[in-house]
């Protein structure tokens, strides 16, 4: 194995996407979009992006209109409520995340999330289109339990730039409920079709056609899958430079835990935002090396890693306020009831979804220092999220030290980090190399039966974890584990690589559409 990369994301050429419906009122017209994946010095090479749609013709005034793709709820005087299918005229959306509209409802003038609407009438604007979803999470999506048999959704195709796929949750006796994938080609005059004999304008052309027919599909299609809420990356767009907040607005309701920084809460934020509270112990870390730490974490966007959103540091216990994730750590997650019975599938999805959110720290040359199980959250549907990098940079606990400390993570971290404490990203590859076994063994203590002391000697003398013969771990997977752990740490795989590893692993690929006669 070596540490190229599958493929490059950021090949994939701009396109055009038009609905091929007419607008009803004259003002709008489907534009091009943006290339879905655009190099972005804020945001890191490979990250997603959420294309920013121009239209062709403006209105009469010069703006767009968007529609609500969910409902939302005003969070301060400068934002603006709206529901789902509402419309809004957008006055000014040159920050990315927060855009100047007016409702055309109630005439108020305000601040929205840019990722909470689409333009009118484009192919975004249809509930059944995805754009920023993997096969792999369209997998998860529509296998959720409320999904009936025939629930679909579009996304554009991880392979052919032009392309797109259908996802279609099915069942049979055999196999129970899974989902097909179909590739949808496009036409070299705009159009599109899953069988050449049969061909359409449009992907809603195509989606409305097979909703009545299923044409050697697996089945008609019933209904488009739910969308779940976008990402937001702040409590509120007063927040996104100022995220000092005051304590009285945050409520600690429950204890979730204590971590290497202190105890963990879930709370509110003004009684309505559901938030996690991280206070840190007196003495665990300066105040100033930890907000230096913070603003760099705050710039540090990507849905796999847990979004920080403000701080209380004007006295002690600071606060860390981050996203809630409800099915707390990975480690807890993998040891109770739930997790004991995640199948082998799932456990690949968190593999990918934590070198994902890892492949985005590589991009931008942060290195975490202290990946692990128990620093990775849970959320809905095994969302995964990486939580917590960059901060063990800033510990000052004795107990935090390479060798001495007892709280020192020995048996996650590289040998070279901890003898000559050279943190890369490398070590990072070889800490991951651990949390699969973590992951693999339904979270076991690494190295059973073994301390610390020993560990560090034995790993040195070329030692590494067997594997194990209690869990099923399939040889391919152990041999990364064994690359991950390799004593040269250039020698060990990118997390580019290993995102792609995962993405694809026991992929079968899409199947060609079967003809069946009418
Ligand atoms: P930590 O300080 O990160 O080790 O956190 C200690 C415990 O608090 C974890 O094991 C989780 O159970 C819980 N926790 C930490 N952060 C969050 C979060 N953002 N959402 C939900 N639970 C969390």
């Amino acid at each position: 194995m070596g540490n190229q990369c599958c493929s490059k994301r950021e090949d994939v050429e701009p396109r055009s996407i038009y609905t091929g419906l007419k607008p009803s009122g004259n003002d709008v017209k489907i534009g091009a979009l943006e290339p879905r994946y655009t190099p972005d010095p804020q945001r890191g090479q490979f990250d997603i992006i959420r294309p920013r749609p121009t239209p062709t013709r403006p209105t009469a005034s010069g703006h767009r209109i968007v529609v609500a793709l969910y409902n939302y709820t005003a969070r301060d005087v400068t934002d603006v409520s709206f529901r789902k299918g509402d419309r809004l005229q957008v006055i000014d959306d040159s920050d990315g995340d927060w855009w100047t509209v007016i409702h055309l409802s109630t005439a108020q003038e305000g601040l929205i999330p840019g990722n909470f609407v689409a333009i009118e009438l484009s192919v975004e604007s249809e509930d059944w289109f995805f754009e920023n979803v993997s096969r792999k999470e369209a997998d998860k999506l529509l296998l959720a339990e409320e999904n009936p048999r025939g629930t679909f959704l579009v996304r554009p195709s991880e392979h052919n730039p032009h392309g797109y796929s259908l996802s279609v949750k099915d069942w049979e006796e055999q196999r129970g409920y899974h989902v097909k994938h179909y590739k949808i080609k496009p036409l070299d005059n705009g159009g599109f079709y899953i069988s050449t004999n049969k061909t359409f304008h449009s992907l809603s052309e195509l989606v409305q056609a097979y909703s009545k027919n299923a044409w050697g599909l697996c089945h008609v299609l019933s209904r488009p899958c739910a969308k779940p809420q976008p990402q937001m990356w702040d409590l509120g767009p007063t927040f996104r430079d100022k995220w000092e907040i005051p304590r009285d607005e945050i409520h600690l309701i429950r204890r979730l835990g204590r971590g290497n920084f202190g105890e963990v809460y879930y709370g509110k934020w003004r009684d309505t935002i559901d938030v996690a509270v991280k206070t840190l112990r007196e003495g665990a870390m300066s105040t100033q090396a930890f907000l230096q730490e913070a603003a760099i974490m705050k710039k540090f966007r990507h849905k796999r890693l847990v979004a920080l959103y403000a701080v209380c540091s004007k006295e002690e216990p600071i606060y860390i306020v981050q996203e809630y994730m409800s099915k707390g750590s990975l480690l807890d997650f993998l040891r109770k009831e739930e997790g004991k019975t995640l199948e082998f599938e799932d456990l690949i999805y968190i593999a990918f979804q934590v070198a994902s959110g890892m492949e985005y720290l590589e991009s931008k040359q942060l290195i975490h220092r202290d990946l692990a199980a128990r620093n990775v959250l849970i959320g809905e549907n095994n969302i995964a999220k990486i939580c917590d990098f960059g901060l063990a940079r800033v510990i000052e606990d004795n107990e935090y030290c390479p060798r001495q400390g007892s709280r020192f993570p020995v048996k996650w971290t590289a040998p070279e980090a901890i003898i000559y404490a050279k943190f890369s990203i490398k070590s990072d590859v070889w800490s991951y190399g651990i949390l699969l076994m973590e992951l693999f063994t339904h979270g076991q203590v690494p190295y059973p039966g073994m301390h610390g002391r020993e560990v560090i000697d034995q790993v040195e003398k070329g030692y590494r974890m067997p594997k194990p013969t209690s869990h099923y771990i399939p040889d391919e997977i152990y041999q990364i584990m064994l690359n991950c752990w390799d004593a040269k740490p250039e020698n060990r795989p990118t997390f580019e690589f290993l995102t792609h590893y995962f993405e694809g692993f026991n992929v079968t690929s899409e199947i060609p559409y079967r003809e069946v006669p009418d």
